[in-house]
């Protein structure tokens, strides 16, 4: 590993981002207005390549939750259920030109914001623009179906599809510029309406984008965001008696917290959770690919992704080949601050992840793993941020808590094994279900395990691709609810059944 060769005077935001953080305390945007908390309450978010405070973000409540959720509801029930699919289509087509032309400020927002480097999240637009392309499409594809029936007499019969209502949707801090279009595109194509929470730790891009929503033209009051805490503003919109669907990602924990607070009015749920995902490398895979494509399936966004490949799965001929390949890898990677050019892994997002992070690595340690690379806070001009040297385990045994415990760090753990069977025997020994991969020249292997795997997604010679026409989802303790493909949009839309007497 390098560090990023700190230039004398660093990397500095460009004006339109330090025109945007120079506003002083950040407000909520309710009903297309900026205003404080109601109780003039703020809490800082920090730069984690530095541990300075950035910006003032109110700290929203459950009052100023009532507001968000009443003006939501009030767009819901207002000119805004009269849009035609075509109107709404072409509003997400301008959505989607508006954040093309704004999208270098955004960049460098979510990387003062939660760390990524800026080459990362540059190379995240046409992945945005795809999102919002999908979800436009997706306005016109609403529709229910006319039936035969069995009804006596001159019945006709049909079902409609009409949009949920008010969605809640909490959004973590490790990729709210995109992640947040799952919920936005979703409810500007189904009619419903919105009031988001963004983390605490990283809400920056998330008030910025709603307020070029409303330049694009999205009526007030239709996504709404309220900043704060996560367990007073979140909890209240996850408690909330008006609110009709959440979607949500982040830890199973509170997820597990979502799924209590829904059962009030029976909201209906989308939740992403945690992962432990195997990739799986086999003895015929081809390294040259292999031994990148597993090093970035963890060490992308500083391993803060859900769908991270953490637990590496080598059969053992190619253990040693492998292990030295990667470890050559990882001493090319740099770790610098996110705005800085050439960069490949970011800070974590917060002095409590690093914590986190750190404290894995000594369990790891204290539980027999081989520390190979890395693992330790990263010093010199670095020393003020929140970053991890990337680290690699060999010799991990499943049962040992850094195969078991989603980390959310750069911890890549080696497990050798001796045949395939066992290699998805290992997989599934996991209470997580989000991902994994293999990597093999041979196609029935690669078919052996993607059928053996139990996971919402698998990739074969290749790690994190995603795409909204294909989707993404989890199952056990990963979450349920698919993330793209038409499935997406039913969650946003009910069915209504209607019978005609003529
Ligand atoms: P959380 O699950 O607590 O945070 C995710 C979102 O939920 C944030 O917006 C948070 O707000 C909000 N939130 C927190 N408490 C509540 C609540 N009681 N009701 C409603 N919303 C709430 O994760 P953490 O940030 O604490 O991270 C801990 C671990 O969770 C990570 O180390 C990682 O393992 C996992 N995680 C997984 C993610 C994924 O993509 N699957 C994303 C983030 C975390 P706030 O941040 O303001 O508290």
């Amino acid at each position: 590993m390098t560090t990023s060769p700190t230039p004398s005077t660093p990397t500095e935001p460009g004006a339109a981002a330090r025109a945007f953080l120079s506003r002083g305390p950040l407000q909520l945007l309710i009903d297309g207005v900026h205003r404080p908390a109601s109780s003039g309450a703020t809490l800082p978010t920090r730069d984690p390549s530095t541990g300075e405070v950035l910006a003032e973000l109110a700290a929203g409540d459950r009052v100023d939750v009532d507001l968000a959720v009443a003006a939501a509801r009030a767009a819901f029930e207002g000119p805004w259920r009269t849009w035609s699919p075509y109107e709404r289509q072409a509003l997400l087509n301008r959505v989607g030109r508006v954040l093309d032309e704004h999208f270098d400020e955004l960049v460098e927002l979510e990387s003062l914001d939660m760390g990524a480097p800026v080459a990362r999240l540059l190379g995240s637009r046409p992945a945005l623009q795809k999102m919002l392309a999908f979800f436009a499409a997706q306005a016109l594809t609403i529709s229910g179906e006319t039936l035969l029936n069995g009804v006596p007499g001159d019945v006709a019969t049909m079902t409609l599809k009409a949009p949920v209502g008010v969605v809640g949707g909490i959004i973590p801090w490790n990729g709210p510029l995109n992640g947040q279009f799952w919920i936005v595109g979703a409810v500007l194509a189904s009619g419903c309406t919105a009031v988001l929470k963004p983390s605490e730790e990283a809400s920056l891009t998330v008030l910025r984008v709603a307020e070029l929503l409303l330049e694009a033209g999205v009526p007030a009051g239709v996504v709404n965001v309220v900043t704060g805490w996560g367990a007073q503003a979140g909890q209240a919109l996850a408690d909330h008696p008006d609110v009709d669907r959440i979607a949500f990602t982040g830890s199973t924990e509170t997820g597990r917290s979502i799924i209590r607070s829904s059962t009030g009015n029976i909201k209906k749920l989308q939740l992403e959770l945690g992962g432990k995902s195997a990739d799986i490398v086999c003895a015929d895979a081809d390294l040259d690919r292999a031994v990148p494509g597993a090093a970035m399936g963890v060490f992308a966004n500083s391993g803060q992704i859900c769908f991270a490949g953490t637990r590496v799965l080598v059969q053992r001929p190619v253990v040693e080949e492998f292990t030295e390949r990667l470890l050559a890898y990882v001493d090319g990677l740099r770790v610098g601050r996110g705005l800085d050019a050439g960069v490949d892994l970011g800070p974590v997002v917060s002095r409590t992840q690093l914590d986190r992070v750190l404290d894995y690595v000594r369990i790891g340690r204290a539980e027999g793993a081989q520390l190979l690379r890395g693992g330790g806070r990263v010093g010199g001009d670095l020393e003020n941020g929140y970053f991890v040297e990337p680290c690699v385990f060999g010799e991990v045994t499943n049962s040992m808590r850094i195969a078991r415990e989603e980390v959310f760090g750069p911890v890549l753990s080696i497990l050798p094994f001796d045949d395939v069977e066992e290699a998805i025997t290992i997989a599934n020994d996991s209470d997580y279900g989000l991902a994994g991969a293999v990597w093999s020249q041979s196609l029935s292997t690669a078919l052996q395990v993607v059928r053996g795997v139990h996971t919402g997604t698998m990739w074969v010679n290749c790690y994190g691709l995603i795409d909204p026409l294909v989707g993404f989802s989890g199952t056990k303790l990963s979450g349920y609810g698919a993330k793209g493909t038409a499935a997406h949009m039913d969650t946003y839309l009910y069915t209504k059944s209607v019978y005609l007497q003529l």
